[in-house]
C-alpha cells in the first residue's frame, strides 16, 4: 500500500488576523504548517505541500526538502485537484487530504483514516454533536434543531487515490470538502470517530487553543551529565571542542575533553539511553585519541532520529586552571555549530572548588552538564 498526504496550504486565511496567511504565523515556537506537516511525516510515503503562488519563501524553503510541491489552485478544490495530480507518477494506493490550519490533528485519528480505507473506498473523522443546537436571527433563538445524526467534520478526509482523483474531475465545482466531491460521485464515506483536540484555526484566539493543545502534547525531557579526567603530561587541554594552552594535558582514552563528553552523556541521559561508554567502549582501541566530536554528533543525531530537538544545554567545567572565561564564547561557538544549534541555546561556564578536592588541587578537571530535548 502506498499512502500520500495532501496539506492544502495555498489558502490566504487572513481571517485568523496577523497580516498574513494564518498557515506561516507562529505557533508555539515554530508555524503552524511546520506543526502540521511533522504531523504526517513518519505516517504516510509521500507528502504533498499546496502551495500559492504567492508564498515565494515556502517555495524556496521546501523545494528541496522531502515535500511534492505543487501550486494552489484558484478555489479549494482547484487545490487539492492539483495536488492529486502532482502524485500521479507515484502509484499511491491511498491518500489522505488534510487542512493546513489543524495542527494538531491526533496520529491515531490519521492512522483511523487510514485504517478505515481497508474497508471502504473513502473516511473521514467527525465529531458527533453534543451541544443542543438553535436556530437563531440575530440575537433571539428562535428555534431549536434536531442535533441526532449530526456530525462536525474534520480533515484529513481519505480516499482510495483513482476514486477520488475519478470524483474530483467529474465534480461541478462548489463542494464543502472532499467527503461532499466523493459522495457526489457515489462513494460510501465511513466516519471515523473525531478528536476535539483537532481544531481549524480559524479565527485569532484559535492560536491560544491550539498552543494549549500543543502544549499538553510536548514531550520535555530533561538529561544530566558528569565527567572527570585526570591531569598528565602536555602542553594544552581540549574543552568542549576548543584548544586551550596549558602547562599540563589531560588523559582519558579520545582527545579527554570532559565538557564534551558531559554534554554528550547529558543528552543521553535525556533520551535515556545510555552513556558513552557503552556506545564508544573504552576497551575497543578503533576510539584511542579520537575526537570527542564523533561521541557528540552520535547523541545528536540519536535523539534526532528518535524525534527529539536539543532545546538547549548547559556545560559547567570545574577547575582553578586553566581559566575558561576568556575562552568560553569559542566553546559555545563550537558546540553551538556540531550540535546545529545557535550559539544561544549553549551556555559555557566555569567554577573553580575553592582549593578544595581533587580539582582544587589542580589534579584534574571535572564537567557537569543539562541537556534538555522536546518532542511534538
Ligand atoms: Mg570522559
Amino acid at each position: 500500500m502506498t499512502t500520500a498526504a495532501i496539506i492544502v496550504a495555498a489558502g490566504r486565511g487572513l481571517r485568523a488576523g496577523g497580516g498574513i496567511p494564518k498557515q506561516w504565523r507562529p505557533l508555539a515556537g515554530r508555524r503552524v504548517a511546520d506543526w502540521t506537516i511533522d504531523r504526517f511525516r513518519g505516517q504516510v510515503n509521500h507528502i504533498v505541500l499546496v502551495l500559492s503562488e504567492d508564498d515565494v519563501p515556502a517555495w524556496a524553503e521546501f523545494e528541496n526538502t522531502d515535500l511534492i510541491l505543487t501550486r494552489g489552485g484558484s478555489d479549494r478544490a482547484g487545490s487539492v485537484r492539483n495536488g492529486l495530480a502532482s502524485l500521479a507518477d507515484f502509484a499511491v494506493d491511498l491518500v489522505l487530504i488534510h487542512d493546513v490550519a489543524r495542527p494538531c490533528v491526533g496520529l491515531d485519528t490519521i492512522q483511523n483514516v487510514l485504517d478505515a480505507l481497508k474497508a471502504q473506498p473513502a473516511a473521514a473523522p467527525g465529531l458527533a454533536v453534543t451541544d443542543a443546537l438553535w436556530t437563531g436571527d440575530g440575537a433571539i433563538v428562535t428555534g431549536t434543531q434536531d442535533r441526532s445524526g449530526l456530525f462536525a467534520a474534520q480533515t484529513p478526509q481519505g480516499f482510495h487515490y483513482n476514486a477520488i482523483v475519478a470524483a474530483h474531475a467529474a465534480h461541478p465545482g462548489g463542494a464543502a470538502d472532499d467527503v461532499e466531491v466523493a459522495r457526489a460521485a457515489g462513494l460510501d464515506v465511513a466516519i471515523v470517530p473525531g478528536d476535539a483536540d483537532n481544531i481549524k484555526i480559524t479565527r485569532p484566539e484559535d492560536f491560544a487553543r491550539a498552543e494549549r493543545i500543543l502544549g499538553t502534547d510536548m514531550d520535555v525531557r530533561l538529561g544530566n551529565g558528569y565527567d572527570v579526567h585526570r591531569f598528565g603530561d602536555g602542553d594544552h587541554v581540549i574543552l568542549c571542542g576548543v584548544k586551550v594552552p596549558h602547562d599540563r594535558g589531560l588523559q582519558g582514552h579520545s582527545d579527554a575533553d570532559v565538557g564534551m563528553h558531559a554534554v554528550t552523556d547529558a543528552i543521553y541521559g535525556a533520551l535515556a539511553q545510555g552513556d558513552i561508554g557503552q556506545h564508544f567502549p573504552p576497551s575497543d582501541p578503533q576510539w584511542k585519541g579520537a575526537a570527542s566530536t564523533i561521541f557528540l554528533r552520535h547523541a545528536v543525531e540519536l535523539a534526532e532520529k528518535m524525534g527529539y530537538a536539543i532545546s538547549n544545554v548547559d556545560c559547567t567545567l570545574v577547575c582553578e586552571y586553566p581559566k575558561i572565561g576568556p575562552h568560553a564564547p569559542a566553546m559555545r561557538e563550537e558546540m553551538a555549530r556540531i550540535m546545529e544549534l545557535r550559539a544561544d541555546q549553549v551556555s559555557v561556564k566555569a567554577t573553580t572548588s575553592e582549593r578544595l578536592g581533587f580539582t582544587g588541587r589542580s589534579e584534574g578537571i571535572a564537567s557537569l552538564a543539562t541537556a534538555c530535548l522536546l518532542k511534538s
